[in-house]
């Protein structure tokens, strides 16, 4: 395997604390810690998640994912000056996050504003293997002379979510003069979260202190010239979503002490050899002339890996992983869409935990349905732990009329209910199982599908589709939104082909019939090009290039009202040319290619869900500069230089995209009747490798301009460039002999 790549922060730089934090936060999918210094910037926000950890802290607000008390902090006093790097000065400074072994790493050497000079090390890093252990090692060496070195630390539980308090302080002990352990509650619940820690501090004098919501230990060394002072502190974090054990504070203090004995490094080699098994398997490796391009992959893979929540299947993937308070912590479609296909190719099994998710969650939609005056299951637009409705009802505030715009997502994005049945299909397809098409997946096709036969409006013996919000959410509440026709009139005909039959539901049976027959699904007009929705076409164009040109800050809004832009050709993001990814066999390429041309101008990516797809499209048809242009803008989301592009969290689906981007653009891969690959890749791209497995079948591909080989674990029938062939054992192919 080539050698991983890391990610660099190249400078410290106090306007982008937030951006960094978010990027090289560590997770392991039950636990996500934001990657901030141990010192504070009062700009910085600190931040630990649970996953599926969410609460409602008051009745105007809707249930957030929880801050936890943050256990990073430290306050390090040299000599009475309290460490910070905005001031003195910084003579040496390297800051890397590790993807192989999910390690970040602060090298320092600063000279304090008396002019002498200290080395600090940092390092830390979150168990793959121990879910709750948290480890950090913080070393300070005095390089000009003796020095009283003061580090305090502990547990503080001041920390919010922007200032919402989610968890009262319940219990509060040090036991044995040497482990720290809070326990919180959730405010108005049973569940309680118990953090434990301990701080060792070689040769320091300790004490311990606890007020105002903060255990503290205060360790005070006298160190010599040259002697290091080091701190390792290993933390505990214990709880979940719901329920709550009689024995998680003694739990914890017992794993703590395993966790302590082992130390820092024992505990770092063992998660870094878990994660060496994953990269194995998950590992795309790009030969490119930039490695840039490499590290973009591992940084998509490492926090694909870092949001998901492994353990437990009434968690999903919130649009912010587990790195930030942004959406509140949600699910949406992203998940479905976006990143469930990385498990698809690389894990199957957690593509399934991730549709029980949804089929666990089916009670709240069906209520949601009936609510709304709806048959079947309409999930909800924004989903957490207990699958209601989430989505706030209000978003920004106009300040100057005090009004705030209702978001209707929760009321016309329907589409999310035929995605989820999308993906319900795409793993049946990739896995052939069919104890899960039999229960879950069967139900959860049913009932998405009875949802769109009550969703309908008869005009004159055509069936449409009113008011709904597609993909694109700058154009709402029209009709027959192309995206959404399409995707229900796919989740009728697959409920139709896949339960109908064992069901013998006789209603369903004739209804779905006639909503197949009779649902309008418009066509693309004489430039081949498919209307977004029904007075898409009627509306004026506007010349988007300078909003394009801040793709994601939504500029457009500071012009033009919600409402204007509604009246107006401008896209969001990608609508008609997601419906071209997401259902590749619909429309000829030549078709996808013309819709392509004809929405870009009318795009501004103001969504991070746009580019990538984009890229994709463009891709598959052949339009291989415009592909890589596409995939690397949307990758630079978050990787590029705005030192605010994700502060509130890292755009998971976006992230995803990353991904998708490389395996199902510039790979080719599709699933349409069976596998298909069709390569195109990027100018300056000289191989691509990766494995992924396909009905039960590991392949390990790899791609160059000039050929295809494909090693097989038993024989498999796969489409290359549209012909049929057979890979038995190893199969290679000149790409010229095929196209
Ligand atoms: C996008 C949605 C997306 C959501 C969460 C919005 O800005 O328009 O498509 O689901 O963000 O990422």
């Amino acid at each position: 395997m080539k050698p991983m790549t890391t990610l660099v922060e190249p400078r410290f730089d106090p306007h982008s604390l937030n951006k960094f934090a978010t990027l090289m936060a560590a997770g392991n999918g039950y636990l996500g810690v934001r990657a901030t210094h141990e010192e504070s910037y009062s700009l910085q926000t600190r931040g630990m998640y649970l996953a599926g950890l969410y609460h409602r802290a008051g009745d105007r607000d809707v249930t957030e994912l929880v801050n936890l008390p943050d256990v990073v902090g430290m306050q390090i006093e040299i000599d009475r000056t309290i460490f910070s790097l905005l001031s003195g000065e910084i003579l040496s400074w390297r800051r890397e996050l590790l993807f192989a072994s999910g390690e970040l790493v602060r090298e320092i050497v600063w000279k304090a504003p008396d002019g002498r000079c200290y080395r600090f090390e940092s390092r830390r890093f979150l168990s793959a293997v121990r879910n709750p252990l948290f480890a950090l090692r913080f070393t300070v060496t005095p390089l000009d002379g003796e020095a009283t070195i003061v580090l305090t630390t502990g547990i503080d539980a001041t920390q919010t979510n922007s200032g919402r308090q989610h968890l009262d302080e319940v219990g509060l002990r040090v036991h044995d003069e040497r482990f720290m352990q809070g326990i919180y509650r959730l405010q108005g619940t049973e569940t309680d979260i118990a953090i434990s820690c301990h701080c060792a501090v070689e040769k320091g004098a300790t004490h311990f202190s606890a007020a105002n919501r903060k255990l503290l230990q205060h360790s005070t060394v006298k160190a010599m010239k040259g002697q290091a002072v080091r701190c390792e502190k290993i933390a505990w974090i214990d709880g979940h979503p719901d329920q709550t054990r009689p024995t998680l504070a003694a739990d914890g203090l017992a794993a703590l002490g395993i966790a302590v004995n082992l130390g820092y490094d024992a505990l770092l080699r063992e998660s870094t050899s878990a994660l060496a098994q994953r990269w194995a398997r998950c590992r795309v490796e790009i030969d490119s002339d930039d490695e840039w391009d490499q590290r973009a992959i591992d940084f998509a893979a490492y926090h694909i890996n870092a949001m998901t929540p492994f353990h437990d299947e009434r968690t999903s993937i919130a649009a912010k992983g587990l790195t930030g308070e942004g959406y509140k912590g949600h699910v949406f479609w992203d998940t479905e869409v976006f990143l469930l296909p990385y498990y698809l190719y690389n894990q199957p099994d957690i593509a399934r935990q991730l549709l029980r998710y949804r089929w666990h969650n089916l009670p709240g939609a069906q209520r949601k349905a009936r609510r709304c005056g709806y048959q079947g299951a309409l999930f909800p637009w924004e989903s957490a732990r207990t699958g209601e409705e989430e989505t706030p009802e209000f978003a920004a505030i106009n300040i100057r009329t005090g009004q705030r715009q209702r978001v209707a997502s929760a009321l016309a994005e329907h589409h999310l209910v035929a995605d989820i049945a999308w993906a319900v299909m795409r793993y049946v397809e990739m896995t052939s199982d069919t104890a899960f098409l039999q229960r879950e997946g069967g139900e959860l096709l049913y009932q998405t599908a009875c949802f769109w036969l009550s969703r309908t409006t008869d005009v004159n013996g055509r069936l449409e589709i009113h008011d709904v919000i597609g993909p694109d959410e700058y154009t709402e509440h029209v009709n027959n939104n192309a995206f959404t026709n399409y995707m229900a009139f796919y989740n009728v005909a697959c409920a139709r082909q896949h339960c109908a039959a064992e069901r013998r539901d006789e209603v369903f049976n004739a209804q779905s019939a006639d909503f197949l027959a009779r649902l309008y699904l418009p066509l693309p007009d004489e430039r081949d090009v498919l209307p977004q929705d029904d007075s898409f076409f009627s509306k004026p164009s506007l010349d988007l290039t300078r909003y394009q040109a801040q793709a994601g800050k939504q500029t457009i809004l500071l012009d033009y009202s919600r409402a204007e832009v509604n009246e107006m050709q401008v896209l969001k993001q990608a609508d008609v040319v997601m419906l071209c990814y997401m259902q590749p066999g619909l429309f000829a390429l030549t078709t996808q290619r013309a819709n392509l041309q004809w929405y870009l101008p009318r795009t501004i990516h103001d969504s991070s869900l746009s580019k990538a797809i984009h890229g994709i499209v463009a891709a598959r048809c052949g339009e291989r500069h415009h592909a890589y242009r596409y995939w690397r803008e949307g990758a630079q989301i978050d990787l590029g230089d705005d030192p605010h592009s994700c502060d509130d969290g890292l755009h998971a689906a976006a992230t995803g995209a990353i991904w998708l981007g490389v395996i199902e653009g510039f790979a080719g891969l599709s699933i349409d009747e069976g596998l298909r690959i069709a390569p195109c890749l990027p100018q300056g791209w000289h191989r691509l490798r990766f494995a992924m497995r396909y009905q039960g079948v590991s392949l390990t591909i790899a791609l160059t301009p000039t050929h295809i080989t494909i090693d097989a674990t038993a024989p498999l029938a796969l489409h290359v460039y549209g012909k049929r062939l057979i890979v038995n054992g190893r199969g290679c192919w000149a790409i010229g002999d095929l196209i």
